[in-house]
């Protein structure tokens, strides 16, 4: 046991030690309940791990020392709430980010985002998008890698959305319909070379860009606290779809599940890219609207 070992060695160990090392297992888990808004008490915090209130204690504490979340040091009653008043727990306001990148059909935009998925900084850029896609992910990178320059901020990942579907676990551009790219390019091997160029030493990865977005608001809108989402969804151009089932995304067997845009709406509508006539994707997408 944990306390056995912790006691012989130490001699002099603190309570809240042996609390810690008790609870050690439960540091990820409780980070990702204050990361996703389901433990904004210390009270909360205890019912949804299952442990004694004196071990998420020190589990606070601990992730509090880490700089990744704060405890107020006051206990406060819930308005409107019974049982005893309890510590708030919120996101560190200057803990570590992710670089997320995305390449959209009129360019990009990059933001680092901090835990509670709190957007930090954000680069917007317009540009037409060229064929070889090292360009505007390079161009993407190097903006991140800009923003967490002036930020100094701490990077711990990195993510590219893009307008395509992406084969797992290869990392290829399926079918990237509204920008230039051949079917096929390694966006994922284009994005870590990119992100080794910048100096961004973190790793990165590579998603379609609904699946993506359906996975986030799963996570912290739309769908928190549900078990199965459903998104379809239009940016700039087209029309995508996603599926998380418990938690998880339904990518597929080849990355191409829930490509909802090409749905056949109407027969002797107009044509679209991938060579039918009448998809959803054209027939409802934002320039499709402007038109009529
Ligand atoms: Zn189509």
């Amino acid at each position: 046991m944990c306390f056995t070992a912790a006691q012989s060695e130490n001699g002099g160990v603190t309570p809240t030690r042996i609390k810690l090392d008790r609870g050690r297992g439960a540091l990820g888990p409780a980070l990702e309940l204050v990361h996703t808004g389901r433990a904004p008490t210390r009270a909360v915090l205890t019912t949804e791990l299952g442990v004694t209130r004196a071990t998420a204690g020190a589990v606070a504490t601990e992730l509090q020392a880490l700089g990744l979340i704060t405890v107020d040091p006051r206990p406060h009653a819930a308005s409107g709430a019974q049982g005893r008043p309890s510590h708030r727990l919120d996101i560190a306001a200057d803990g570590p980010v992710v670089l997320a990148a995305q390449v959209h059909a009129d360019g990009y935009r990059v933001a680092l985002v901090g835990l509670g998925g709190r957007i930090v900084a954000t680069a917007p850029a317009c540009m037409t998008v060229d064929a070889d896609p090292a360009r505007i992910i390079g161009d993407a990178v190097a903006a991140g890698a800009e923003l967490l320059r002036t930020t100094g901020r701490r990077c711990l990942g990195a993510g590219l959305a893009v307008p395509s579907a992406v084969a797992e676990p290869e990392g290829t551009a399926l079918n990237p319909l509204h920008v230039a790219w051949p079917a096929g390019a390694p966006v994922h091997d284009i994005f870590r070379d990119c992100l080794t160029e910048a100096g961004v030493g973190v790793p990165g990865r590579c998603g379609n860009d609904v699946n993506l977005a359906a996975l986030a608001e799963h996570r912290h809108g739309a769908g928190q606290g549900s078990h199965h989402l459903l998104c379809v969804a239009t940016g700039h151009r087209g029309v995508g779809g996603a599926l998380v089932l418990d938690g998880r995304l339904h990518t597929g067997s080849a990355g191409l599940a829930l490509e909802v845009g090409h749905l056949i709406v109407d027969p002797a509508g107009r044509a679209c890219h991938c060579g039918a006539r009448g998809c959803l994707d054209v027939e409802t997408d934002p320039l499709a609207l402007l038109e009529t």
